[in-house]
């Protein structure tokens, strides 16, 4: 009984954990956002999502790491994503 239950709860999860991103992130980020003097972009646009200080792509390990969280816009984030890979082919 209680494993089928287990089971049927494992099918519901979403399974946007496959790119890299849990629900744990989306629930914090949303926090983190929410929060004062969280709303904003660095470019003053409103923030939308939140972007790593330090890409996790270096330090998987500092990805829940609120001190190296930043509020971001699409953007931003675009952008930075870009630099970032043109940093890594250097
Ligand atoms: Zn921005």
């Amino acid at each position: 009984m209680d494993r089928e239950r287990k089971a049927a709860l494992d099918k519901t999860r979403p399974n946007s954990s496959r790119r890299g991103y849990d629900g744990t992130w989306e629930v914090l980020a949303k926090a983190f956002l929410a929060e004062p003097g969280n709303d904003k972009c660095q470019c003053g646009r409103p923030a939308t999502l939140v972007a790593h200080k330090v890409s996790i792509k270096r330090r998987p390990d500092l990805r829940l790491e609120r001190t190296n969280w930043r509020p971001s816009c699409g953007r931003c984030n675009n952008r930075d994503t870009a630099e970032d890979r043109r940093k890594q082919r250097i």
